[in-house]
């Protein structure tokens, strides 16, 4: 415990919240499957960011998260590889159906991002998912929706028009990702998370994700998220 807490303390570490799992140090310590270690070396992650060792163990264990760290840190994922191993502990969808796990980021450019990170892991046991932003044809989407998918990474806007042509229904999902949460606030879609968050089960997992973490936002989180375990890297939040 002392060694974690001098070590937190070096990396300008905060972390708040009750019955915290300890931080890992590599990814053998998440206990990921070999799929996952291989598209996780796939892509010449050696060992986890702070941010990653910090949130990783957290999120497996199934608690919910406040994630505060700057731009180029690694939160995604932070929570996209525990979004994989939290589906694959579900049921199999039926048709109809899903996602299970549910991203939302603030613009089309970060949902594509997130998109393509998403994809790079879930392909190794066959997730399907899918992007849902605006500047792609609703039709389009609409279809890749019915089609069925594990995973949704949208813009808040873009997931509600496509919930209300009934393309998708949140019946499935339990893991709910707010990613650039203060960005989603400066560009005003607290209303549009509100209500997505409203349509999905209560006994949720819920991340939320900010390199900032003004008041508006953290009163948001502790009002959506159950006993949150709240960690902030650097001179943030
Ligand atoms: P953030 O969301 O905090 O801004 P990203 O998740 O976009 O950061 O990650 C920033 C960059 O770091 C990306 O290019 C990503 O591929 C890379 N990255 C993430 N995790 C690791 C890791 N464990 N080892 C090496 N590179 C990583
Ligand atoms: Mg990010």
């Amino acid at each position: 415990e002392q060694e974690v807490a001098e070590y937190q303390k070096s990396l300008a570490i905060r972390v708040s919240g009750f019955d915290v799992p300890r931080p890992v140090k590599t990814f053998e310590d998440c206990g990921f499957a070999p799929e996952l270690m291989r598209a996780i070396a796939k892509q010449g992650y050696e060992k986890p960011t702070t941010i990653q060792c910090q949130a990783l163990p957290i999120v497996l264990s199934g608690r919910d998260i406040i994630g505060i760290a700057k731009t180029g840190s690694g939160k995604t994922a932070s929570f996209v590889l525990p979004m994989i191993v939290h589906i694959m502990d579900q049921p199999e969808l039926q048709k109809e159906e899903g996602p299970i796990g549910v991203i939302c980021a603030p613009t089309r450019e970060l949902a594509h991002q997130i998109y393509l990170e998403t994809k790079k892991f879930a392909k190794a046991y066959g997730l399907r998912s899918c992007a849902v932003y605006g500047g792609m044809s609703k039709l389009d989407q609409f279809k890749e929706l019915k089609a069925g998918c594990e995973i949704v990474v949208a813009t808040p806007g873009r997931l509600i028009d496509m919930i209300k042509m009934k393309a998708l229904t949140m019946m499935r999902a339990t893991y709910l990702v707010l990613d650039e949460a203060d960005r989603m606030f400066d560009l005003g879609f607290e209303p549009q998370i509100r209500s997505i968050v409203g349509q999905i089960r209560p006994d949720r997992q819920t991340l939320l994700f900010s390199a900032t973490m003004p008041r508006k936002v953290e009163k948001l989180a502790r009002e959506i998220l159950g006993d949150p375990v709240r960690v902030a890297v650097g001179e943030v939040g």
